[in-house]
């Protein structure tokens, strides 16, 4: 036996003796281990996989997860586990614990994208042009995952886990709508994931702060008088303002933002004109705009305004501008609560090992978790590694080749209740019953 070898017999022997004496690393974090081992064990794993599948093969966009949230209501049900149907037209919000004081929510969104699937395997989706491309199939399974944990460990929560199954996060503001809906009311803590494409499986990755930006849509209508291409004196040219305005919305963030509070703004509609030789009447432009503070975000909205109008004068065109806050709300910044960070780093190392809690930088992406910040005092959001490099590198969301990798659903079920109960745990211990006299 060479030295290396005797290395890695003591490691093993070091792991065996741990994984058999249940000696967990930070001894304080309540049962985070044994929830990924329960998870993990073939019958539980099994089903979570079926209940992925099953949504996959029959992606439902938002607002129409209507089958989805039957599957969700029937496994509830099953567990005995008591819930609130419909909110937010399919949402179900479920309750494990006492029923009472602190409340911690867990979320998973349901709705899927209208895309195409381009990947052949038995549980393609079966409805032409719509596909779970984004894993929201598998957050579904891993709330379900962590509500038969957490059922099954009831008597160990200090309060009460909600369950949020949330439709339309694709940019229908399900969130929104479950909290008109008062889902969220007493809720004091709100923990949410999502499946990520770039982090291995294994892993987590967050951070403190804002994680995800604030994100706004607008188009404008450029109008001027149309006319023959020859004779342009006769005409006002939609086509030449609109590329003007264009150019000048480059500069609101190249020239006006602080090079170090990252912004964007972006046009990805330019639409005017159907012939080589006709100067059109008008051109709509539009696009998205991003940002990191409420201000720099109402900020870049108010100049977006003002370049479009101001510009588009120039050339002697008017505009109109808007901002399609009624469609499509206003994304707010996703923001991660620190203390809530503290336990996550904590709950995760407890079940992953130490390393595997990796530091996330912020993305220029939206989420719509994010309008729960603006409601419930602490919010936490991360993101759950799927990424194993010996199967290939997978696609990411959005992509009609975008897969999941299976492997990740005890990961995510096992953090999600490891988190809610540790939470009540520690709001009890901080707090004792002061909650009881709301
Ligand atoms: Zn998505
Ligand atoms: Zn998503």
């Amino acid at each position: 036996m060479d030295s290396s070898s005797r290395w890695y017999l003591l490691l093993f022997l070091v792991h065996f003796i741990c994984a058999h004496a249940g000696i967990v690393v930070g001894a304080s974090v309540s049962g985070s281990e044994r929830f990924l081992q329960m998870s993990k064990e073939s019958e539980f794993f099994e089903w979570m996989v079926d209940i992925r599948r099953r949504i996959h093969l029959n992606p439902e966009l938002g607002y129409e997860e209507f089958q989805t949230s039957e599957l969700v209501r029937k496994e509830l049900d099953r567990m005995g586990i008591s819930y609130k149907h419909p909110i937010a037209v399919t949402g179900v919000v479920g309750f494990v614990g006492t029923g009472k004081p602190p409340f911690v929510a867990l979320r998973a969104d349901m709705d899927a994208l209208a895309l195409q699937e381009s990947v052949e395997w038995e549980y393609k989706s079966k409805v032409p042009g719509k596909m779970h491309a984004c894993g929201h199939d598998a957050h579904v399974a891993m709330l379900l995952g962590a509500a038969k944990i957490l059922q099954e460990h009831k008597n160990e929560l200090k309060g009460t886990a909600v369950l949020l199954f949330q439709p339309a996060e694709e940019g229908g503001g399900g969130a929104k709508k479950m909290i008109q809906a008062g889902a969220v009311d007493n809720v004091d803590a709100i923990f949410g994931l999502h499946v990520a494409t770039d982090v291995p499986i294994g892993m987590v990755s967050s951070r403190t702060g804002a994680i995800m930006a604030g994100s706004g849509f607008f188009e404008a209508i450029i109008s001027g008088k149309g006319g023959h291409a020859a004779i342009p004196q006769h005409t006002i040219d939609p086509i030449v303002a609109a590329s003007n305005v264009i150019v000048s919305l480059q500069h609101l963030v190249s020239r006006e933002a602080d090079p170090l509070d990252s912004q964007v703004v972006t046009v990805a509609k330019f639409q005017g004109g159907g012939a080589f030789n006709v100067i059109p009447d008008s051109v709509t432009i539009g696009g998205t705009f991003r940002a990191f503070s409420n201000e720099s975000f109402f900020q870049l909205k108010q100049r977006i305004e003002e370049v479009i109008v101001a510009q588009a004068s120039v050339h002697r065109c008017s505009a109109m501008v808007s901002f399609l806050n009624e469609e499509q709300p206003f994304f707010p910044v996703t923001v991660n609560d620190d203390t809530l960070y503290a336990l996550f780093k904590k709950v995760a190392e407890g079940i992953l090992g130490s390393g595997n809690v990796r530091a996330q930088h912020p993305v220029m992406g939206a989420e719509d978790f994010a309008f729960y910040n603006e409601v419930i005092p602490k919010t936490f959001y991360y993101f759950l590694g799927m990424q194993n490099e010996s199967n290939g590198l997978l696609r990411p969301g959005h992509s009609p080749y975008f897969t999941v990798n299976e492997q990740v659903l005890p990961f995510g079920a096992a953090l999600h209740a490891s988190l809610a109960i540790q939470y009540l745990l520690e709001e009890n211990t901080s707090h004792g019953s002061s909650h009881d006299e709301l």
